[in-house]
């Protein structure tokens, strides 16, 4: 064969390969601006298809190596494709909430630059642009990998580390590639040959398997973020009737199988239709904000509060008998009575009845202990409200089943 014809078909196959990668990486990088922005998804997937738009455009430069100026088939694309690590970097960090300032990272993209100018326009070398370009790669690579590695949200873990060895993966690529390349060089960027094909197919693992992850951690922080949501009131951020009464009964079955004792205690605001009426609706909102917030405040890191209804708040408290309980509850009823808001100038105030119930009996249901701390509520309201009453302890029957309604109110 002419082997002049086999440098044409040579670099005919990687120029082919480039364009192959210029059109996936564009495509994902589209498509992660359009999850990021229009989407449910966050600044941190727009950041990252930047970086990958950025890449295309690096490997689009790069493709018309011979049919444009060296000036940018060489130093603007090796400084487009490299500073999209800039931008995988920082989408890394926005999805971590951490800053985003990256002067090292610049300072090396500007080193690149610098460098490869240096080793095509002044002193051309080939050999020695692969192995700066593979050495400060793997070096953002690395960087990424470690960043990865700490402390995320406990859900994203899977995800998480998918990404993380995939970029320690694509680091070792990279710096056999480099360490080849001193032993052998090859003659120019499109030619063929295992180091080149070996390097390429490391980009399009990195460009793949990275924005893969990236969209996984992505959704699965959506699924945790949409679950946590689900389980929380929204005007108080207390967990809502629903997931106070899962962790109710999962703490009820714990005791039942031979804990310790557990306590609950049933709260309802005095008079808030009254302060509603005067004041208004977002007077009560607030007021009932704040109630949330003094209560939070008073209580241990085990206990668990949960608005119940309206202006009712429920609070479970594990390895708790009944005194301490009244206690607990009379400290979250000063408490409340102290603090108030100011509102329009004027100073709300607002108290609370409460009526607390100790575990006692093996045979009591969840909705049996609710209905004895209610029925003690509805006895504190009776006594003139602003007060807790401590339950009698449950007797062995079952007692009525709440299906939502309450003695008070
Ligand atoms: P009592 O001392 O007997 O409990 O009297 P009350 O006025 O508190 O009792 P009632 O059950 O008649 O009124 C409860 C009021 O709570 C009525 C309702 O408008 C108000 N409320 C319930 N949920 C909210 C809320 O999310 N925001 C506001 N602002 N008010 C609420
Ligand atoms: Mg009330
Ligand atoms: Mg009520």
């Amino acid at each position: 064969m002419d082997p002049k014809q086999g440098i044409i078909r040579a670099s005919m196959d990687t120029r082919t390969l480039l364009l192959a990668l210029l059109a996936e990486i564009s495509l994902l990088g589209a498509l992660a601006i359009y999850f990021g922005v229009r989407q449910r998804g966050t600044l941190a997937v727009s950041t990252w298809g930047a970086g990958l738009i950025m890449v295309a455009a690096g490997i689009g430069a790069i493709s018309l190596r011979g049919y444009v100026p060296d000036l940018i088939s060489i130093t603007v694309a090796n400084t487009l494709t490299m500073g999209a690590n800039l931008f995988f970097y920082r989408a890394l960090r926005i999805f971590k909430g951490k800053s985003v300032d990256d002067p090292l990272g610049v300072g090396a993209l500007v080193a690149t630059t610098v460098l490869i100018y240096l080793f095509s326009a002044v002193i051309p070398n080939f050999a020695a642009r692969v192995v700066i370009v593979s050495c400060i790669s793997a070096l953002f690579f690395a960087r990424n990998a470690i960043e990865l590695a700490g402390p995320m949200p406990p859900e994203v873990r899977v995800s998480q580390q998918f990404m993380r060895w995939t970029y320690w993966l694509v680091t070792g690529v990279l710096l056999v590639r480099m360490v080849a390349n001193i032993y052998s060089p090859p003659s120019d960027m499109m030619s063929a040959g295992a180091g080149q094909s070996t390097y390429f197919l490391a980009v399009l693992l990195m460009v793949t398997a990275g924005s893969f992850g990236m969209f996984w951690m992505e959704i699965q922080y959506l699924h945790v973020e949409l679950t946590r949501q689900a389980a929380r009131d929204s005007l108080t951020g207390m967990l809502n009737r629903r997931s106070f009464l899962a962790d109710f009964e999962r703490e009820l079955a714990r005791v039942r199988r031979g804990g310790s004792n557990m306590s609950v205690a049933m709260f309802d605001l005095d008079h808030f239709k009254r302060l509603n009426d005067l004041h208004g609706h977002p007077a009560g909102d607030e007021v009932l904000r704040s109630v949330a917030a003094s209560m939070q405040a008073c209580i241990r890191l085990p206990d668990v509060l949960g608005r119940y209804g309206g202006e009712e708040f429920a609070l479970l408290m594990p390895n708790t008998d009944a005194d301490m309980a009244l206690r607990v509850a009379e400290r979250i009823r000063l408490a409340v009575q102290m603090n108030g808001v100011e509102w329009k100038g004027e100073r709300l105030t607002v108290t609370l009845s409460g009526g607390v119930a100790a575990y006692s009996v093996s045979g009591v249901t969840a909705d049996g202990l609710i209905a004895s701390a209610d029925a003690a509520l509805y006895e504190a309201k009776h006594a003139g409200r602003n007060r807790i009453v401590k339950a009698a302890p449950s007797p062995p029957v079952q007692a009525v089943a709440l299906n939502g309604t309450h003695a008070t109110s």
